[in-house]
């Protein structure tokens, strides 16, 4: 059972009203963020229509890269580890999903909120490991790894 908010694929929370709102469809061009489509009544349309929505943390209000423990740091970069060493994310997802062992919240999401939190705080493997270095890398996922090896 989640216990964060749910938005359903193709939607995403309005930046103004906060209804989720079913996304626009792409127009070809490469944005990063999609916006969402026209809402709110006729003659009175909400300001956030075609804007992009809301993110992923966001609409959770999950702890970012910044408000997290060491421990849970560690926990995302063994995911992104496996994401990049398998080269792919569904499949890391699939096999060797993120785990997190501090935070209660983190803990208590479901295996593929946690993998998609771990995407979300880091913008992925190379991003992280660029910004971290690789002391600090080894050292995060080290605590994950002792937490790891202490529950299996
Ligand atoms: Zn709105």
């Amino acid at each position: 059972m989640s216990t964060i908010r749910q938005v359903e694929l193709g939607y995403a929370p309005c930046t103004v009203c906060d209804q989720d709102v079913r996304l626009r469809l792409s127009d070809g061009t490469r944005t990063r963020r999609v916006p969402v489509g026209v809402h709110g009544p006729r003659g009175d349309r909400c300001p956030g229509s075609r804007k992009p929505g809301k993110t992923f943390l966001e609409y959770t209000g999950l702890p970012t890269w910044d408000r997290m423990s060491d421990l849970d740091k560690g926990c995302a970069l063994m995911f992104l580890w496996k994401c990049h060493w398998e080269r792919s994310y569904a499949y890391a997802r699939d096999n060797y999903p993120c785990t997190y062992r501090g935070d209660q919240i983190l803990a208590g999401l479901t295996r593929l909120e946690a993998c998609r939190h771990a995407m979300a705080v880091t913008g992925g493997y190379r991003a992280i490991d660029r910004m971290l270095g690789n002391d600090e890398f080894k050292r995060l996922y080290d605590l994950a790894l002792t937490a790891d090896r202490a529950v299996s």
